[in-house]
């Protein structure tokens, strides 16, 4: 049988110390060994299912750490405090000094923000491409250079990767390709188009209630052994831990995930149909008039959509600002940065998330300034949340008297 995330996730058991239903929380930071040689083997790394301390693992996190192995394909993985905790702790392990990244242009301002700033400071350089542009992925390759770097559907332009095609050039070049998936868990599953670490942000749509940050890093046994090394291990050593008690509510929040997804993506696409309609410049992968549609369509687990991102150009600031409180102000959801809430949020992306990124090089990538990022909301009746949005968009002047409300 094909892997099919949402089955992986339905078929967990992890039971409880006397039956529960979820796994006993584990309330310790260290463990007890039956003798002295034990607990040797186990600081060595050779003794199976024996814990040491908790900054290493804890059941709790092993649990939320196997559930994500299991829901992204790959032999392994390993929670962490935060998704820049995740991708500090990668990147940091992955390259050392004059080594060399190829990033894409279009990623999480964070991430941007630890490439540009952060990492030259150890002497590791970043070059930032287009990463729907192959040719000019393989012309920044240096010898030096250890990792490509991209986002599924990348923020806040929400282009598109082909994993496949990036995944042929890292084996050419002997590279790791690194793949954050963020805004897509179940839609896509980039460890079965060839990339080698998949990262989340368990803040996003995994755990879904924004009342949470959490990371994770997806990948083979052996690349996971390596953060956690107690002598060499970026995980292990940077001590960007997540806690068990966080661990064992993100993972029951991972349960719903299948059908939030559906419903995230389903009303996503209803509005970005709703919107290209009426003429406003809209991006949304499910699109075709979208760039990276075929490309997504082409890796896509099809039954969860394109996620419940989309973006919608107001031309300015002071224009997407106004649409933006407006729709605060009706309720419609909550200027707010993050996404995969219950509650639709939006932000200028210009100006919050992505503002690491300098106004001119912004610019050169496509991102205007007026640019507002959805993340659409698990609305019972999505025609009702258009007919509000098309409301506020008719108040800001951004369109017309609209056909729909002609027939009022
Ligand atoms: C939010 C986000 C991150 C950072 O995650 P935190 O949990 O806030 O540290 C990284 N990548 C993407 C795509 C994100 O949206």
């Amino acid at each position: 049988m094909a892997h099919q995330p949402a089955n992986e996730i339905q078929d967990l058991q992890f039971f409880g110390e006397f039956g529960g239903v979820n796994p006993s929380i584990s309330d310790s930071s260290t463990y007890t060994f039956m003798s002295a040689k034990a607990m040797m083997d186990t600081f060595e790394g050779e003794q199976e299912g024996c814990y040491l301390y908790s900054r290493h693992s804890s059941p709790s996190t092993q649990y939320l750490a196997e559930a994500l192995a299991r829901m992204e394909n790959t032999a392994s993985a390993q929670v962490f405090a935060s998704g820049m905790g995740a991708i500090s702790t990668t990147l940091m392990q992955l390259c050392k000094q004059g080594n060399h990244i190829v990033s894409s242009r279009t990623i999480y301002g964070g991430t941007y923000a630890f490439m540009k700033h952060f990492l030259p400071q150890f002497g590791v350089e970043t070059s930032f491409v287009d990463i729907t542009n192959i040719e000019a992925i393989e012309a920044a390759i240096q010898p030096q250079t250890k990792v490509i770097y991209c986002e599924t559907l990348s923020n806040p332009l929400l282009e598109v990767a082909d994993i496949k095609a990036l995944s042929v050039l890292a084996k050419k070049h002997h590279l790791t390709l690194v793949v954050d998936n963020t805004f897509t868990p179940l839609c896509i599953t980039p460890a079965n188009h060839g990339a080698d670490v998949v990262i989340h942000s368990l803040t996003k749509f995994i755990n879904g209630n924004s009342d949470a940050v959490g990371g994770a890093v997806c990948a083979s046994t052996e690349f996971i052994e390596s953060l956690k090394d107690v002598n060499h291990g970026a995980g292990m050593l940077l001590g960007q831990t997540m806690d068990s008690l966080r661990a064992a509510s993100i993972l029951k929040n991972l349960r719903t995930l299948p059908i939030r997804m559906q419903k995230h993506s389903a009303n996503a696409l209803y509005l970005a149909e709703f919107f290209q309609n009426l003429g406003v410049k809209c991006a949304y992968p499910g699109l075709m008039s979208h760039q990276g549609n075929p490309t997504f369509k082409k890796m896509a687990n099809t039954e969860f959509g394109c996620s419940g991102l989309f973006t919608l150009d107001l031309g300015t600031l002071e224009k997407a600002t106004e649409l933006m409180e407006l729709m605060q102000h009706e309720n419609v959801g909550y200027l707010a940065v993050s996404l995969g809430f219950y509650k639709t949020l939006f932000t200028a992306s210009g100006s919050s998330t992505s503002s690491e990124i300098p106004e001119d090089e912004q610019k050169e990538m496509g991102l205007s300034s007026g640019l507002v990022r959805f993340s659409i909301g698990l609305d019972h009746d999505i025609q009702r949340t258009a007919m509000q949005i098309e409301k506020c968009l008719l108040a800001c002047g951004v369109i017309g008297v609209p056909k729909s409300l002609d027939l009022c």
